[in-house]
């Protein structure tokens, strides 16, 4: 039986969005001694996307709504959240990690589950956050649908841009991809797709200067030309804005493997480069990044940690025993 300490959990979940609760969820459902720490309110992500419609079992929920249903069922099983943000996370010379908060707590736990997302790279132009959710979005598979049958523009030039232009053409009579030079970043394939799309546009030399909309959403874009400098209008429903997205890995002190763009390589378990440290949802190195995905992390993670502290236990028993015989 592990003695507890002030502060001392068997495992700290870092962030409280569909992974971090579902990451909660199972660590309780694991009858461990679990600490969750968010920043804001649960839910994440979630918080910035008005209706789910991909979430199986779900065929249309708000993002709030799924937060709150996320956050009481982690609850049910003895979810432990608390309100501070983190700010550094360093495994000590003892193996345990501490887990540093802005309000000056250091909390500790051998085993740490990151699950602290990331944040798309905004345009921070006027229009951009009081559209948010009314017609602008940075994630095509969750808005994709809501855009049938409309006129709408892509910002941005790399894989994500030129990949999910091709994809919101599933839904959307138009789309025009606004970038702000002659050529894109974006990978041949997927330039070469976008090339032979018909419903593609592709207006270069041109920046989104201002979003402007209705009380119904956006209505059109006003752009900037990188080249002459003069302004044009874009009549549109919907922007969707790709000009990265940033893993929040900064927390982690140390080096931890990441893939180039600096989101976390983990193995089969969730387990980074650094032992005892588990990454779930966006922070992590994948294909996709959906809440689905960031649940079936969260899952594996909380498991995997079951299993890593029962293997801790057994070399410390181990480690007494060999002691007492010597
Ligand atoms: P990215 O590769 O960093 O591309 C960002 C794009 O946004 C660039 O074209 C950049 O223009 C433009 N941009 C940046 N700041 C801007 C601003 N303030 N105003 C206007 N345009 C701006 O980001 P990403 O496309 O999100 O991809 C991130 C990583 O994920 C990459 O490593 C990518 O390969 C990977 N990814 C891969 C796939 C795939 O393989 N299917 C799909 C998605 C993402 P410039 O080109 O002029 O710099």
């Amino acid at each position: 039986m592990t003695e507890y300490g002030k502060n001392e959990y068997d495992v700290i979940v870092v962030g409280a969005g569909p992974a971090g609760l579902c990451a909660a969820l199972y660590a309780g459902r694991g009858m461990l001694r679990a600490l969750t720490i968010e920043r804001g309110a649960p839910g994440g992500e979630l918080l910035n996307t008005d209706l789910i419609e991909d979430y199986i079992g779900f065929e249309s929920i708000k993002g709030w709504e799924l937060s709150q249903k996320m956050a009481e069922h982690a609850k049910k099983f003895g979810a432990e959240i608390v309100t501070d943000n983190v700010e550094r996370i360093r495994k000590a010379d003892d193996g345990w990690f501490d887990v540093a908060t802005a309000r000056g707590t250091t909390y500790r736990a051998p085993t740490v589950i990151l699950t602290a997302g990331g944040t798309p790279v905004k345009l921070g132009v006027p229009g951009e956050k009081e559209y948010a959710g009314k017609g602008v979005s940075y994630c095509a598979v969750c808005d994709g649908a809501f855009f049938r049958g409309e006129v709408l523009a892509v910002a941005g030039g790399g894989d994500a841009a030129v990949e999910e232009a091709d994809y919101l053409t599933r839904y959307a009579a138009k789309v025009y991809i606004v970038h702000r030079r002659h050529e894109f970043r974006a990978s041949r394939i997927l330039q070469e797709r976008a090339f032979a799309n018909a419903k593609i546009e592709v207006v270069w030399n041109k920046t989104v200067s201002e979003i402007v909309g209705t009380e119904k959403g956006v209505d059109h874009l006003v752009v900037l030309d990188t080249v002459t400098g003069g302004r044009s209008t874009l009549k549109v429903g919907g922007v969707f804005i790709f000009i990265g997205f940033k893993p929040n890995t900064h927390l982690v002190e140390g080096h931890v493997k990441h893939d180039a763009a600096g989101y976390l390589i983990t193995d089969e378990r969730m387990m980074t480069s650094i032992p005892g440290l588990f990454a779930a949802g966006d922070v992590r190195a994948q294909l996709t990044r959906q809440v689905t995905t960031a649940v079936g992390d969260a899952t594996t993670a909380a498991i995997a940690v079951e299993k890593y502290l029962a293997a801790l236990r057994e070399q410390e028993k181990a480690k007494t025993k060999a002691a007492a015989a010597s």
